[in-house]
């Protein structure tokens, strides 16, 4: 059941909007603007009804608010005013609102409206999660894994932990294609990224399709030896699922990883690490494919399968 929240210090005006809506959604009031901040960031809300005069904040900063953060500036706000007035219409939606009605309330306009945009909200999060969703793996694509790495390294560097980013690679792939053809490649890859985001599921770690058949994974707070030994282990999962790869390169296919450990700190670049982690794997192919070498971008290097 879509959630909606009612932000609005009218007990009575709440309770009629609430009755408006009826019984097809799960409404919850909230008669102060910060509650309804508070409580807006906590749950997700499929529409806010916001009013516009409240004693403790006014509607407009409380949107503006709104938009500013991420957990719900995709939340749709309708404003709700008592003021049948052009320039408070104009400047609500100017800021974001996706609608304005005004007091009296007609019910089965408010009711055809507040569906209307739940309609829609349903649709754009589709879209977003479609548009940074690989569609062949279902894990992340190269679009969110430019934003999400990002936000990661930050957050890293903000609470001053450790940041440990990856790359995997598939080994000797363009053989396997050219044995057992293209669509048989893919589900390798399909099975590839399964298995490997199934280790990476903490909200702190991403995993996501670099390209090709190559992946990339972010890990935050792992020493660099912690973090070696844990992809040792995707690895080793990826060889056991025992997908037979062409036999004059091995008996299964398998996997190199590349990566790198470090303490961020403000003005390092993050590409440079990725580059480090790049080198890693670059010196896992040369030394023989289906292992992990590991750098703690200082001096010790790990190596092994
Ligand atoms: P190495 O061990 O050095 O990584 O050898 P490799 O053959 O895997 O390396 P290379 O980068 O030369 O080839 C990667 C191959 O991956 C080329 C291409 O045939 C295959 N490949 C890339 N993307 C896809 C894909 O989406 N589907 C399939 N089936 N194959 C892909
Ligand atoms: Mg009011
Ligand atoms: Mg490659
Ligand atoms: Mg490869």
């Amino acid at each position: 059941m879509d959630k909606i929240l009612i932000i609005e210090d009218s007990l009575a005006q709440a309770e009629y909007l609430k009755s408006i809506l009826g019984t097809g959604y799960d409404v919850t009031i909230c008669l102060k603007g910060d509650e309804g901040f508070r409580k807006a960031k906590g749950e997700a809300f499929s529409l806010i009804f916001l009013d516009i005069i409240m004693p403790d904040v006014d509607g407009f900063t409380l949107l503006k608010k709104l938009q500013e953060t991420i957990l719900t500036k995709y939340t749709p706000v309708i404003l709700v005013s008592g003021l049948a007035d052009v320039q408070h219409e104009e400047k609500g939606l100017t800021l974001g609102a996706v609608d304005y009605i005004t007091k009296p309330f007609s019910p089965i306009t408010v009711r055809a409206r507040a569906n209307i945009h739940i309609k829609l909200h349903h649709y754009q999060m589709q879209f977003m999660r479609q548009a940074t969703v690989d569609q062949l793996t279902g894990v992340a694509n190269r679009r969110r894994y430019e934003d999400d790495s990002i936000l990661k390294w930050r957050e890293a560097v903000r609470l001053g932990l450790t940041f440990s980013v990856c790359m995997f690679d598939i080994d000797k792939f363009k053989i396997y294609n050219d044995t057992f053809g293209h669509p048989a490649g893919d589900k390798v890859i399909a099975s590839v990224a399964k298995t490997a985001s199934s280790f990476l599921q903490r909200s702190t770690d991403f995993f996501g399709r670099y390209g090709g058949e190559e992946f990339v994974a972010i890990m935050i707070g792992n020493d660099a030896k912690s973090a070696f030994e844990f992809l040792k282990t995707i690895r080793q999962a990826v060889e056991d699922l025992h997908i037979p790869h062409d036999p004059s390169v091995s008996p299964w296919v398998t996997i190199s990883i590349g990566g790198v450990t470090l303490l961020p700190k403000d003005g390092d670049s993050y590409d440079e690490y990725l580059k480090v982690a790049d080198n890693m794997l670059y010196k896992a192919k040369n030394n023989g494919r289906n292992m992990v070498v590991w750098s703690d971008s200082g001096k010790t290097e790990w190596r092994e399968k």
